[in-house]
């Protein structure tokens, strides 16, 4: 009896063999399994599912549908870091580039508190094992190129605001490309500046020149730049600070500025030369920035920009050898889409008007659960662009909501699901069948 029974499983399990080395879905999973030549990794700073959520109200109406919307998997982050339930842009850009948790404050750093060592120690970020595969690398960004998100792909330091020091080590990285704002942490101070610059007399531009650099500092020196990577690496700095909301940019910088979609359809060009593919990080991180100050406006309106960078690059041929995976780095704010309203009529500026009636009280679509428009300072919300927010703070927190995680592309089917923020970059390089190679990365957690 008992032999039978064995017989019969090893009989099912070879027909289950037979039928699925037979079956079209295999020949599916082995299409799926061929490894993608390019990876774009896209880290929408701040951008919860209800501020997804909001900007297709506001811009296409319930019934709209995003680009970002094609990405054929979907999935879900946790976000908490090493150190607190509620992650900052440091660990969690830590934990997108390196596969590790940290601190928060941390650029590419371990936690002493749980590394086996002791100790804080530098981690492989995902932009080195790549550059090791042979790949073009290249970063870009709305935020400053020394602000949080970036620097965990090329930096190491103790604390996130070391932005001077940060800005010194793009030298000795991996990258082909780093693009965005922040020329005040390349630049020496001078006392005709209105901008403070380092203190201590480096001018960090000339140094990477000196190292083969070749650097643009306005959009139209960036559209004419012929070379493309195989002709060295590429700085482009087109503000002081940040780039400008692109609802300003577009009106008062649109010559020296470049929009994230120029950038982007400029980094795929300047990459693409290489036989090997390209990795290339984008970062729409202003979304945070407009949520800290509880303005809607300018978080629709870099979440649109987004929405239509996407648009672009999936319309690419390109695109059958490129795995992309959008993510957030964290929710901020706590952003609140409730009441009733038309259907079809309740999109742009009616979903983000604030109502005032007879006895003054105010209402709208549209709230925050932390922030600076609340309690002595709800007189701000005279300011149509911001709205109020349960608990004050000067600017508001960052909150522990698990963010999405979209992706299309060779390689997609691994992000699926439930995943910790730090399985993201360890699931990229699976896709090409690498992984970390430092001790540093082995030996840190993946999860608490
Ligand atoms: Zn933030």
């Amino acid at each position: 009896m008992k032999k039978r029974t064995v017989l019969f499983f090893l009989t099912l399990l070879s027909i289950s063999i037979y039928s699925f080395k037979k079956s079209p879905l295999n020949s599916l999973q082995a299409k799926v399994e061929t490894p993608p030549k390019n990876i774009i990794f896209i880290i929408a700073d701040g951008l919860g599912p209800a501020s997804f959520t909001a900007t297709r109200i506001w811009a296409k109406g319930s019934q709209g549908k995003l680009e970002m919307e094609k990405m054929p998997v979907t999935g879900y982050v946790k976000t908490y870091s090493a150190s607190d339930f509620v992650t900052d842009s440091a660990a969690s850009g830590t934990a997108l580039a390196s596969g590790v948790k940290t601190y928060n404050g941390a650029i590419g750093l371990s936690y002493a508190k749980v590394d086996p060592k002791g100790i804080s120690r530098p981690l492989e970020n995902i932009a080195d094992v790549m550059k090791k595969a042979g790949k073009s690398v290249g970063l870009l960004t709305t935020t400053r190129i020394t602000h949080a998100t970036p620097a965990s792909f090329y930096a190491h330091v103790k604390n996130r605001d070391m932005e001077d020091k940060i800005a010194t080590q793009v030298a000795s990285s991996s990258l082909d490309l780093l693009m965005g704002g922040g020329r005040s942490h390349f630049l020496p101070d001078r006392l005709d500046r209105e901008n403070l610059r380092r203190l201590d007399g480096r001018d960090v531009i000339l140094e990477l020149k000196q190292k083969g650099w070749s650097y643009v500092s306005q959009k139209k020196e960036l559209m004419n730049f012929k070379n493309k990577s195989a002709h060295g690496p590429l700085l482009g700095i087109f503000n002081e600070c940040h780039l400008s909301y692109e609802r300003i940019r577009e009106t008062s910088f649109p010559d020296s500025e470049p929009s994230l979609k120029e950038m982007a359809n400029f980094a795929v060009n300047f990459l693409g030369d290489n036989k090997k593919g390209f990795f290339l990080m984008i970062e729409a991180g202003r979304i945070d920035h407009a949520s800290h100050d509880n303005n809607i406006e300018d978080m629709l309106r870099e979440t649109l920009m987004l929405d239509e960078c996407v648009g672009e690059l999936l319309s690419s041929p390109l695109m059958k050898e490129t795995l992309v995976v959008i993510t957030a780095d964290h929710e901020t704010a706590g952003l609140a889409i409730s009441g009733y309203g038309s259907l079809h009529e309740t999109k742009g500026d009616k979903l983000i008007e604030i109502k005032k009636d007879a006895a003054g009280t105010v209402s709208s679509y549209i709230s925050w659960a932390t922030g600076p428009n609340a309690g002595v300072n709800q007189k701000l919300i005279s300011k149509n662009l911001v709205h109020p927010s349960a608990q004050h703070t000067s600017e508001a927190n960052h909150t522990a909501i698990d963010v999405m995680v979209l992706s299309s592309g060779p390689g997609s089917s691994s992000f699926m699901g439930f995943m910790n923020n730090t399985e993201i970059p360890r699931k990229i390089l699976a896709t090409l069948g690498l992984s970390f190679t430092s001790p540093v990365n082995a030996q840190n957690p993946i999860s608490l």
